[in-house]
């Protein structure tokens, strides 16, 4: 059987999460074996192996050949998974990379220019709430203070999990990875389009940037049964009001999406008209300005279905990820080796955030998507098929031969 094959039937009992699906957060031990396994395979492939001061594993083939002072060309993705997640987000990118690498080793022996595959820790957040935390320590920008103040679910903090793991949190900057020649990253769609289009492979343009907000829309609280309906100042309506125009405001902006995901009322009870409404804005696109055009509308929006002459809609950002366009050259390249491979491809955004966001501070990236069953992800029904896998392989391992084999 092929390896990689092989390689994820072994996975599927690593992590398996009691309510369905996979559970692999930061830390754990289903990541420590995760390690080990992923670790050994590396080894096995001829790649010298470390664990960096934040968890992630890298493994390294020197260059041999005039490149072997050059950067190294990286490729990889992430190990961990959400609660209830699948086998394939971000795991496929890992083990996918280690095949082209491994087969490229095997057949060329060792490349003209070092070459690196990285599987990074707690790109989901899932465990400790930092999104893309293992590839934020290796560009430099993970902030030590949240490794003692953002703690898990169960209160332990991410430098507890660390320590508990072997690691040392005092020791994160060591974790900082020098400039790469290029960072190519193979993922599952997570979404229905090249399913749905019977195209193979997807050439990521570039990923969306992503805005989040808590909004909070005022009002007076008051008994649902004594107020007259025309005598109320109800946050509960104006919110749904707001709301409901979001998907026009996404519709018009073309490729941006908008979601209204959690919603609180103050207080908090059946028969009471609420004092206060907040919910959560998650916005995105994958050109920068329109995003930012997109939020002004939404701004807008709030302000004019919140009681006139009211207390000011509350409004407090999130970090903003911005949209992260990938390299023209390493895009051409991947379609490139499509074309030589005889596979149809499609140029695409990524509506989902990946480690190639931080690594683009690293140097140049490119990203390949294959179709994931019904366009789902984040859910025990995630599925990639062999076959759908080994045509993304074939591709990276084209586009690697050329950056880092080919005399
Ligand atoms: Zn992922």
């Amino acid at each position: 059987m092929e390896e990689l094959r092989q390689w994820f039937e072994i996975l599927s009992a690593v992590g398996t999460d009691p309510a369905g699906g996979f559970y692999r957060g930061s830390y754990t031990p289903q990541e420590q074996e995760l390690c080990r396994l992923i670790g050994g395979w590396m080894k096995e492939a001829g790649l010298s192996v470390r664990r960096d001061a934040a968890g992630n594993l890298w493994g390294r083939a020197e260059g041999s050949g005039q490149g072997k002072e050059e950067l190294p060309v990286v490729t990889g993705s992430h190990m961990d998974s959400v609660r209830g997640g699948g086998n394939y987000d971000g795991i496929y990118g890992v083990l996918g990379g280690l095949a082209a690498v491994k087969e490229l080793l095997a057949e060329h022996g060792a490349p003209r220019r070092p070459v690196e595959v990285v599987s990074f820790t707690g790109e989901e957040g899932s465990r400790f709430s930092i999104g893309l935390m293992g590839s934020h320590a290796a560009t430099g920008t993970l902030k030590k203070e949240d490794l003692y103040e953002k703690t898990d679910p169960a209160g332990i903090s991410v430098a507890e999990g660390m320590r508990e793991v072997g690691l040392d949190p005092e020791r994160l900057e060591e974790a900082a990875h020098g400039p790469v020649g290029a960072y190519l990253e193979m993922h599952i769609e997570q979404g229905p389009v090249l399913e749905q289009k019977k195209i193979p492979i997807g050439i990521v343009d570039s990923i969306v940037g992503t805005q989040q907000f808590r909004v909070t829309m005022y009002g007076e609280a008051g008994h649902a049964g004594t107020v007259p309906m025309n005598a109320r100042r109800d946050p509960m309506v104006y919110a749904a009001r707001a709301i409901a125009r979001f998907p026009a405001v996404a519709a018009n902006s073309g490729d941006g999406v908008i979601t209204v995901g959690r919603i609180w009322a103050r207080p908090d009870a059946e028969n009471v008209i609420p004092g206060e409404v907040s919910f959560t804005v998650d916005l995105r696109h994958p050109c920068e300005e329109i995003k930012q055009e997109m939020i002004r509308t939404v701004r807008a929006i709030c302000e004019e279905e919140a009681a006139p002459g009211g207390r000011p809609v509350g409004w407090t950002a999130f970090p903003d990820n911005p949209a992260t366009a990938m390299d023209p050259e390493l895009k051409k390249r991947l379609s490139d080796a499509c074309g030589a491979l005889g596979l149809p491809c499609l140029a695409m955004p990524s509506g989902a955030g990946h480690d190639a966001m931080n690594m683009a501070f690293l140097g140049p990236v490119g990203m390949l998507f294959i179709p994931c069953r019904g366009g789902r992800s984040h859910c025990p029904q995630e599925y990639a098929s062999f076959e759908d896998m080994r045509r993304g392989v074939d591709v990276l391992k084209e586009t690697l031969y050329h950056l880092a084999w080919e005399p």
